[in-house]
C-alpha cells in the first residue's frame, strides 16, 4: 500500500572538541531543551535526532556526539566523519588549553573530509562562567578568537549548556543557522 511514512533529509553534523568542554551538554540541550541531570563520560559515539522545520520542510538534524579520547583512534573516527554535512568545533571559554587545541580538531577535520568542503562553526561553551562584556575570558582573549574563526572562514558562537537564559544563549540558533547552510 501508499502508506505514508514521513520522509526526511537528514543532516549529520558531528560535534567535536576536547573532552570535558561541554559537547554531551550541548548535544543533550539540542535534544531535550534542557540541561542533563547527570551526564557520564562520553563512550565511543552517540547520537542525538530532533526534526527542524525549514522554509516548510522537516529536516531531521542527526547530532553526533564524540568522544575527546577517542582523537587517535583512526577506525572509529573515520566513521563518525562518514557522510558529515557539518562540523561544530566546540571549546570552553573558561579552559585555555581547550582553545589552544582547536588546530588539531580541524587537522582531524581536514584529514577526514578528503577534499571535501564541510561547512565548520566555532562555539565557545560555558559562557555562563563568564562575565558579561569581558573581553578575557579566563585565558582566552574573546580578539583571539575571533581572529581565529575569522582566518578559518567559521562562523563564532558562545554559548552555554548549563544557563541558556538571556540573550548570550545561542545553542537553538546554531542549529538552525547550520541547517540553513547546509
Ligand atoms: P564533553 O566531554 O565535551 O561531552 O563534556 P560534558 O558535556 O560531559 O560536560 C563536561 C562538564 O562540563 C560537566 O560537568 C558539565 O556539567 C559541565 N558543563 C557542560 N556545559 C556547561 C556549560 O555551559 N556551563 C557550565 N558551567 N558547565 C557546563
Ligand atoms: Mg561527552
Amino acid at each position: 500500500g501508499n502508506t505514508s511514512v514521513p520522509r526526511y533529509r537528514i543532516f549529520k553534523i558531528v560535534v567535536i572538541g576536547d573532552s570535558g568542554v561541554g559537547k554531551t551538554c550541548l548535544t543533550y540541550r539540542f535534544y531535550a531543551g534542557r540541561f542533563p541531570n547527570k551526564t557520564e563520560a562520553t563512550i565511543g559515539v552517540d547520537f542525538r535526532e530532533r526534526i527542524l522545520d525549514i522554509e516548510g520542510e522537516k529536516i531531521k538534524i542527526q547530532l553526533w556526539d564524540t568522544a575527546g579520547q577517542e582523537r587517535f583512534r583512526k577506525s572509529m573516527v573515520q566513521q563518525y566523519y562518514r557522510n558529515v554535512h557539518a562540523i561544530i568545533l566546540v571549546f570552553d571559554v573558561s579552559n585555555p588549553a581547550s582553545f589552544r587545541n582547536l588546530p588539531l580538531w580541524l587537522e582531524e577535520c581536514r584529514w577526514n573530509a578528503q577534499g571535501q568542503e564541510v561547512p565548520c562553526i566555532l562555539v565557545g561553551n560555558k559562557c555562563d562562567l563568564v562575565h558579561q562584556g569581558s573581553s578575557v575570558w579566563a585565558g582566552v582573549k574573546g580578539e583571539q578568537v575571533r581572529k581565529f574563526a575569522e582566518a578559518h572562514g567559521m562562523p563564532f558562537y558562545l554559548t552555554s549548556a548549563k544557563e541558556p537564559e538571556g540573550q548570550r544563549d545561542h545553542v537553538g540558533a546554531i542549529f538552525m543557522s547550520l541547517a540553513y547552510r547546509i
